[in-house]
């Protein structure tokens, strides 16, 4: 279908935002320097895993591209594919472009709404540029095998456009004769046998046997006791060269650390990432939980289940960051005034934590995110049970959100809502990802009956959607995951959403970002409120009506808000559509955001929150579809969002290199373009080989 195929085509105009850390790195002294150089190295080594888990041609593109322009300079290569190749200098721009982005999400699947994209110039200016590059880059690939991967990346046929389980999709999680049924039945295995998921992917060997390929850097096979049919064998050593690489960083850094819970914090990684044990990554969490306001804060691991079809298997994720001292504070606050906060949430004592335990809160400056993308915020760790016995911290990646150009006025808004965004979008951003990540999911209770039979609720307690006692809970070793499965990224998301929607209107909160006069208060909520409910609108670009899916968790999540306040009585948000003219406005009534706005989101938490503390699966998906589900006149505005969308930013990082001469970490840094990125990539796999 020639449609598809547009659609997925790489934009010609991406915007390249380069992260700007240069004067919170120069902060640092020559030891936070040297640990965060080594952890960020230890991040980008694991960075091709994010490619592995996506598309069997994801790795091996990045490499021949690496390689192509590792050896060949951006204007050699354009000069040759001119002259030898016959390529228009349009048609080789359209080519960096594709890897440009390419690079910035790891591969063709796009971090942000799991859709394929293919280059926009044609098969034959890629081939003719591949062949004239002057140094052959091909990797020790045969012109054959080039032809079949080139083939690969210019599939847009179905099954093929975005993440999922076949037919409907694609993964990388699981070998291609794997079904959704064989994976469930190899996680029961792994459940009965005490195995986390997180860090493997499965595949099926030539004698039916299920192999779960554990990442580690130590190689091993061990067969599991299975109850059913289902042989089951674990493979350690799953990118057994990156991990590895990642091993000898971390214990480079290990020298460098700030204090004692650091160093046991890098112990258990290195323990984690040598092994493959789920229980040393815990281990290093609670240490990382511990390590509280630290000057240099990273992440390394198997992190966040969004990109599994299952929604239980995790991409690989590691940063590392400088404290935005000044930025910080104000998040501090915001953790002081918590529990106050937290006791204006409708579900009451009952659906809440007896104790909140305060969490570290800290604005960042990214020095190197290694992932498909990047978040605005963060709340980890995701394990359930460290969260409740230890806490959990979350960051705010200030320069993240700071990339931002207000030069072009926003679709779906009004003039007067656009001057509003001008004024107070960085404001609404700190307030609603604050509140999202700290009072959003760090807040509800989830009720457990451990092994020996002891609970940490009554179990007299009353539904109060229902009226009736409560009949669910969680048993020891389950988790909100994998009991909501495909449905726990997009209600969670959702949960925090909403959430930020109830809590942001407190003037004790919007205080303690600089908000003092009614005025400037106002405006931030109604900014809050509309970035929302706009969110929930332009994010249908994100559901595929083809496969009635939704590809994002966050957009899905914000749709079902919009939903919400739309079917409410009395509803708040205004949405105009003018098909033909392609037009298409949302506003919102910002005089009843208070009162009729608030009340429906109210209830809109009362499930959420209820029907994810008593782990009722059943409950909460019978009221999230229905709300997530999109009809004929949002498939009639989807097609306008469609026609007025724009491509999302990008961001290009910096990096660092140890100098030769001196020892020093220097910072390198990259234009805000097409080639800046390119760039940031042939630096940073110079020094940080791409391996697998
Ligand atoms: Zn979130």
């Amino acid at each position: 279908m020639a449609s598809s195929l547009s659609l997925s085509a790489t934009p010609r105009t991406v915007p390249y935002f380069a992260l700007d850390v240069s004067t919170a790195f120069a902060s640092l002294s020559t030891k936070e320097k040297l640990y965060s150089h080594h952890f960020n190295a230890a991040a980008w080594y694991g960075s091709m895993v994010c490619a592995a888990q996506l598309s069997v041609e994801s790795p091996r593109a990045l490499t021949l591209f690496y390689s192509l322009f590792a050896q060949n300079s951006i204007q050699a290569l354009r000069a040759f594919s001119e002259t030898a190749g016959d390529v228009a200098v349009d048609e080789f721009d359209r080519f960096l472009e594709y890897v440009a982005l390419f690079y910035s999400n790891m591969g063709n699947y796009l971090s942000f709404g799991d859709s394929k994209f293919v280059p926009s110039c044609t098969k034959k200016s890629l081939l003719s540029i591949l062949r004239s590059a002057p140094c052959s880059a091909t990797q020790g690939l045969s012109p054959t095998e080039v032809e079949a991967l080139v083939e690969q990346l210019y599939d847009a046929s179905a099954g093929r456009t975005e993440l999922g389980f076949a037919p409907r999709g694609t993964t990388a999680y699981y070998g291609p004769d794997v079904t959704e049924a064989n994976v469930e039945a190899v996680d029961a295995v792994l459940a009965a046998n005490n195995i986390s998921p997180l860090n493997t992917r499965v595949f099926r060997a030539a004698d039916g046997t299920f192999e779960v390929h554990v990442a580690s850097a130590r190689q091993a096979v061990r067969d599991l006791p299975s109850s059913g049919s289902e042989k089951v064998r674990l493979v350690y050593g799953d990118f057994h060269r990156a991990m590895s690489m990642v091993v000898y960083h971390l214990r480079l850094a290990l020298p460098h650390v700030a204090n004692d819970t650091q160093r046991s914090m890098l112990e258990a990684y290195v323990r984690h990432f040598e092994s493959g044990h789920i229980d040393e990554h815990k281990e290093s969490q609670r240490h990382w939980v511990r390590d509280q306001g630290p000057v240099v804060e990273v992440q390394i691991g198997f992190i966040e289940s969004y990109r599994d079809p299952r929604g239980v298997r995790a991409e690989w994720e590691g940063f590392v960051a400088v404290v935005n001292k000044a930025q910080s504070l104000a998040y501090q606050h915001l953790v002081d005034g918590a529990p106050a906060f937290l006791s204006q949430l409708p579900w009451g004592k009952t659906f809440e934590n007896d104790v909140f335990t305060k969490p570290d809160f800290t604005a960042l400056e990214v020095l190197g995110f290694a992932s498909s993308g990047l978040p605005s915020g963060i709340n980890i760790p995701n394990y359930d049970d460290i969260r409740r016995e230890i806490g959990f911290k979350n960051v705010y990646l200030a320069n993240v959100v700071a990339a931002m150009s207000f030069k072009e006025k926003m679709s779906c808004v009004t003039d007067a809502d656009w001057e509003a965004f001008k004024s107070h979008f960085m404001t609404a951003m700190q307030v609603g990802v604050g509140i999202h990540e700290l009072l959003g999911h760090g807040s509800g209770k989830l009720f457990v009956k451990k092994a020996d039979g002891t609970s940490n609720f009554d179990a007299a307690t009353l539904n109060p959607l229902t009226g009736a006692p409560i009949t669910s809970w969680y048993h020891e070793g389950e988790t909100w995951s994998t009991r909501f499965l495909d449905l726990s990224n997009p209600m969670e998301e959702c949960r925090a959403e909403a959430v930020a929607l109830y809590l942001c209107v407190l003037p004790d909160i919007l205080r303690i970002f600089g908000q003092q006069s009614v005025e400037d208060q106002n405006r931030t909520v109604h900014v809050v409120w509309l970035q929302m409910v706009r969110a929930g609108l332009i994010g249908l670009e994100f559901y595929s009506p083809d496969t009635k899916q939704w590809r994002q968790a966050h957009m899905r999540a914000r749709f079902c808000i919009l939903q919400t306040l739309l079917r409410a009585p009395n509803s708040i948000v205004r949405i105009t559509h003018r098909p033909q003219e392609r037009f298409l406005e949302i506003t919102i009534d910002e005089s009843r955001v208070r009162t009729d706005g608030h009340r429906a989101i109210g209830e809109l938490l009362m499930h959420l929150n209820v029907n994810k503390a008593i782990g009722d699966a059943a409950a909460g998906r019978a009221y999230f579809e229905p709300l997530t589900a999109v009809d004929d006149e949002f498939l009639s505005i989807r097609e306008t969002v469609m026609a007025l969308r724009k491509p999302r930013r990008q961001f290009v990082q910096p990096h660092t290199r140890l100098s030769t001469a001196t020892g020093a970490v220097e910072l390198l840094t990259f234009d805000s373009s097409v080639a800046g990125a390119i760039e940031a990539m042939v630096q940073r796999h110079r020094d940080v080989p791409l391996l697998l």
